[in-house]
């Protein structure tokens, strides 16, 4: 049970804690150079004239701004430790995930000096209203209305037909109107598509390696993320002894 050693690590550990407040510390830290450089991005899928955009911030929501872990341990407890959906929903649906350590603070200063604050989550359009209240719950900074044809800062997977999984389309109708400063995520979709095999995803990512902590701002989340997906194949039919068996087939020994 992998997901006990993760969830129990996030719950209760100050080595957690102390990880999170170390990298919105970082976010912190950049804001000011990314305001001031006006060539700065750190969305790929930022192109064309952009010096002239006001600024805006994309986070994630799950284990990067919210933390689901009292989700995960249901998991645990009521089942057999995987993700189910019906769990998920009726967890969401309550609206009581706590602010991830350092993270609201940082983006309503982020807010105060101006920045949109975008939330790019793949939770589903139905769980918005109860995804808002919690986030508005929390503290952070929220907008009915963003530039152009955006509408609120919350854009969840299938709220528009091209608003898929893949969070990169997203990104690009955020890139439109605004210089994206910082990017804050706890997978690696959220910050480029990577669907991919794990050597694809490390040399992909090899190439930005000095954007983290600076432009990318990433959060610990031992819990589920794609590098697991990506590790097994993308094949979530496998029984929980063939996840074991593979996992244990790719531990390196040298
Ligand atoms: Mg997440």
């Amino acid at each position: 049970m992998d997901g006990l050693n993760a969830t129990a690590w996030v719950q209760s550990s100050v080595e957690y804690r102390a990880s999170a407040l170390q990298a919105w510390r970082s976010a912190r830290l950049s804001l000011p150079r990314a305001l001031k450089d006006k060539k700065w991005t750190a969305a790929l899928e930022q192109t064309g004239k952009f010096t002239k955009l006001p600024p805006a911030i994309i986070v994630d929501i799950d284990e990067t701004v919210l933390d689901n872990s009292p989700g995960q341990a249901r998991f645990l407890l009521e089942g057999n430790g995987r993700y189910d959906p019906g769990t998920w929903m009726k967890w969401t649906a309550e609206k009581r995930a706590r602010a991830v350590p350092g993270s609201a603070e940082f983006l309503s200063e982020a807010a105060a000096k101006g920045v949109t604050v975008f939330y790019v989550t793949n939770r589903s359009a139905q769980e918005g209203p109860d995804t808002r209240d919690n986030l508005k719950a929390q503290s952070f900074p929220w907008k009915d209305q963003a530039a152009g044809d955006i509408g609120d800062v919350l854009l969840l997977s299938g709220e528009k037909p091209d608003w898929t999984s893949d969070k990169g389309t997203r990104r690009a109708i955020v890139a439109r109107y605004y210089r994206i400063l910082l990017l804050g995520g706890d997978d690696l979709n959220d910050f480029f598509p990577a669907r991919l095999a794990p050597a694809e995803r490390a040399a992909k990512a090899a190439a930005y390696e000095k954007w983290w902590g600076e432009r990318w701002i990433i959060l610990p989340n031992p819990m589920y993320g794609s590098w697991e997906d990506s590790l097994l194949g993308f094949d979530r039919k496998l029984t929980p002894a063939e996840v074991q068996a593979r996992k244990l087939k790719a531990l390196r020994r040298e």
